[in-house]
């Protein structure tokens, strides 16, 4: 694939669909391992993750249930540092193993808000797992229980990631030129 204009930015191929995949794989692995008999709750944040959930849950084998929330943090190709409510927690969590799923943590004050909103839900536990995870620009002290790829502090869309709502559509993850 050759590079692509979004908007006002180029960007160029960085991780492949088939390297996606087997990172994707070995996440499942590990969820199926610690999730046996325990019905996890795997909660997909919108509208990134859709991508990683659906590639996910389709390699875990454990009996679970899916649901979305909503929370809206990033504008243009950096942090505010504020989020919303989530919206569109319906489901019953007190007891419940949740676990999760982020298309990208960065500053981490998204994985931040929403872990503290579930908290007050008194879940058994949650674990967060990420498609992608930038450590260099990761300010908090939340793990990040399982992470598919870990990439340099660059922008970055495609797999469900946009630019100003374009390229979410894009196969695998392609990274800004500079
Ligand atoms: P954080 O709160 O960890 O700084 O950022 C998390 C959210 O910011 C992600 O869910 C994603 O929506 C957005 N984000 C962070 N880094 C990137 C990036 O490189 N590309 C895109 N498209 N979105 C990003």
């Amino acid at each position: 694939m050759s590079t692509v204009q979004l908007h006002d930015l180029r960007f160029e191929p960085f991780i492949s669909e088939q390297e996606l995949g087997l990172a994707i794989d070995s996440v499942a692995a590990d969820l199926n391992k610690k999730y046996e008999g325990k019905r996890p709750l795997f909660i997909g944040v919108l509208n990134g993750a859709f991508f990683f959930a659906a590639e996910l849950v389709k390699r875990i084998t454990v009996e679970c249930e899916i649901t979305f929330v909503k929370v809206a943090s990033y504008h243009g190709t950096a942090s505010t540092g504020k989020v919303d409510q989530l919206i569109g927690l319906n489901e019953r969590i007190s007891g419940r193993h949740v676990v999760v799923l982020e298309d990208i943590v960065d500053t981490g004050n998204t994985i931040e808000h929403i872990m503290a909103v579930l908290a007050d839900h008194h879940p058994a536990s949650v674990s967060i797992a990420a498609l992608l995870f930038k450590p260099d620009a990761y300010t908090k002290d939340i793990p990040i229980d399982h992470v598919a790829i870990r990439i340099p502090n660059a922008f970055v869309v495609g797999s469900g990631l946009d630019h100003d709502g374009l390229g979410r559509n894009l196969p695998g993850i392609l990274r800004i030129v500079q």
